[in-house]
């Protein structure tokens, strides 16, 4: 089995290639190491490899690593999950970013939670691109307002958008919905320039980070490529 380093190696060698074969600059997408499920030690491992940024799915289990590797400098946490409202004040004060903000309510509350001296919390609106009812996710319909309101926020820099196709649809599928998530991201820039940066996509995971890639996205977030297969949840 390879190891942790190595995977980290292979999959930068596939984001290089793959933002060098789009014609992007060097260093335009960034990787997320997706690590829910994983024990500490494999995120030393990752850490000893050069990679800082961590994402995590479940609050619980997040905090519990984060306390376990504070001795490490400049790591950068994700929340990646779902958010329930109750869970907001933690998320808020732990965290550097969050991709998965999806309704303005959690926005206020992460917000109001952020310590003014800390800096601006760093959020992705995660949209249902392919409305899935399975899925968490606005509709890109809801965007236009959630960005106006959202941009208002004192403690949020609101970032860009997030999205999970559907993985069961061949790959010009795939495309098509990275491609119209990059564009909605575009179109929102320019009707809402005082919103916030603007400047994130955050879609592609292990097996379609080179589709997303082309497309745009600037965050891919990776899991299984670098740890290997998670254990099944019971
Ligand atoms: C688990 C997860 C990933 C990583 O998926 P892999 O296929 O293991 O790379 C990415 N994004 C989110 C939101 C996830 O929950």
């Amino acid at each position: 089995m390879s190891s942790i380093a190595d995977n980290i190696g292979s999959v930068t060698r596939r984001i290089q290639k793959a933002t060098l074969q789009a014609g992007r600059e060097p260093g335009a997408v960034h990787l997320l190491a997706v690590s829910k499920t994983r024990p500490p030690e494999d995120l030393r491992e990752a850490f000893s490899a050069g990679q800082r940024a961590f994402g995590e799915n479940y609050l619980q289990e997040a905090l519990e690593k984060i306390e376990a590797l504070s001795d490490l400098e400049d790591l950068e946490w994700h929340f990646i999950g779902p958010i329930q409202s109750n869970k907001t004040r933690q998320i808020a004060s732990a965290f550097a970013w969050v991709h998965s903000v999806d309704r303005l309510k959690i926005a206020r509350r992460l917000s109001e939670q952020r310590a003014p001296q800390l800096p601006p919390l760093n959020i992705c609106l995660q949209v249902n691109i392919n409305e899935e009812d399975s899925k968490s996710g606005c509709t890109i319909e809801q965007l236009p307002d959630l960005v106006a309101e959202i941009g208002e926020l004192p403690n949020l820099s609101l970032r860009g958008l997030m999205a999970i196709p559907d993985p069961d649809q061949p790959e010009a599928g795939l495309r098509a919905s990275f491609r119209k998530l990059a564009n909605t991201l575009k179109q929102l820039k320019a009707d809402h320039p005082d919103a916030g940066p603007l400047d994130t996509l955050s879609m592609g995971m292990s097996g379609d980070l080179e589709v997303a890639i082309a497309e745009g996205a600037t965050w891919v977030r990776v899991g299984t490529a670098l740890f290997g297969e998670r254990p099944v949840k019971s």
